[in-house]
């Protein structure tokens, strides 16, 4: 058997037109148009570029971008002070500061300061509990992006067994949530699991976000499960996931492909989260549904 490749890429490609149609639908009713802010704290190269290309995928959904490049050595309170700025700015519907932050700054006391109405990562704790509690909010980009991709590929989610293997706050928590309002029966595994393949044997749905390149095996998935690979490694072979991709295409029904899976997703839900944030900021309903 071999699995099908679930096309993330495309699948992002058609989220965000449907952004840039409803941006511009917003644009002249609101008089202006949407806008993310990024913040960019020193120069980690795998920062820079993601900046880069959410910049671009802004400005190419027809949204404002407001980047704001601050030196290595900024000092928190400065930083804070930007936040406090965006959160007054009325042209700004989203705030986004890139992770990780340097090591002299505090990243909770940072994230803490955006405005939970401007948070479209979702990492504020005021979002977290929303989600935890079943309260709209906005729910961390990458994970709502992987569950995008399992809807359209299995339809109703009710009932099938869930294993989310990785607790972190921006990915295995808020999936696990986000499964389990799904009506999923979600086991979270993490590095103290014991017998993490005793898990993985009946799971329908396997969502990996672990940081360990080819961590998961093909040979511990269900046959015909359908496997999320939310891991990002760069190797000296290049970029690769945390699921052994060759082992998993002998055994489940559909595998998200590194890269081509579920980074392209997680900037397309960005802007969704950013459009979806200024229909709130600016009074104007977006239909149910809509996006
Ligand atoms: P973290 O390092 O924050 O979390 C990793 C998780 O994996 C932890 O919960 C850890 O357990 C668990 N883990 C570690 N070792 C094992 C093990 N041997 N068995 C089972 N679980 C284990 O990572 P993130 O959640 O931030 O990211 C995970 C991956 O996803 C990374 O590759 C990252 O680059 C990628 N990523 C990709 C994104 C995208 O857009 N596609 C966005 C965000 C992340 P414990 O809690 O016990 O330590």
């Amino acid at each position: 058997m071999t699995a099908e490749i679930i096309d993330g890429k495309a699948f992002a490609a058609g989220l965000r037109a449907r952004v840039g149609e409803l941006a511009a639908a917003f644009t002249p009713q609101a008089g202006r148009a949407p806008g993310l802010a990024v913040v960019l704290v020193g120069e980690d190269p795998a920062s820079a570029v993601y900046v880069r290309s959410k910049g671009k995928a802004t400005r190419e959904a027809g949204m404002e971008s407001f980047e704001h490049r601050l030196p290595a050595d900024t000092a928190q309170d400065d930083l804070i002070a930007l936040v406090d700025r965006l959160n007054d700015d009325a042209a700004v519907d989203g705030i986004l500061v890139q992770l990780p932050l340097p090591k002299h700054i505090d990243e909770q006391a940072v994230l803490t300061r955006i405005s939970p109405d401007k948070d479209v990562d979702g990492f504020h704790p005021v979002n977290a509990g929303r989600l935890a509690t079943g309260l709209p909010g906005f729910v961390p980009c990458t994970p709502l992006g992987c569950l995008m991709l399992l809807e359209d590929r299995l339809g109703d989610l009710s009932g099938l067994d869930a294993v989310v293997v990785g607790r972190s706050n921006i990915v295995g928590k808020p999936m696990a949530a986000l499964l389990t309002k799904a009506n999923c029966t979600v086991t979270i595994a993490h590095s103290r699991t014991r017998d993490l393949p005793r898990h993985l044997r009946h799971a329908d749905i396997v969502v990996a976000a672990v940081g360990i390149p080819h961590f998961v095996k093909g040979e511990w998935l269900k046959q015909g499960a359908v496997v999320i690979d939310v891991g990002i490694n760069r190797t000296e072979s290049g970029l690769v996931g945390d699921v052994d991709f060759a082992g998993a295409m002998q055994v489940a029904s559909a595998v998200t492909p590194v890269p081509g899976g579920v980074g392209p997703m997680t900037i397309a839900v960005l802007l969704r989260n950013t459009l979806v944030a200024a229909h709130r900021n600016a009074g104007i309903p977006l239909e149910k549904g809509a996006i």
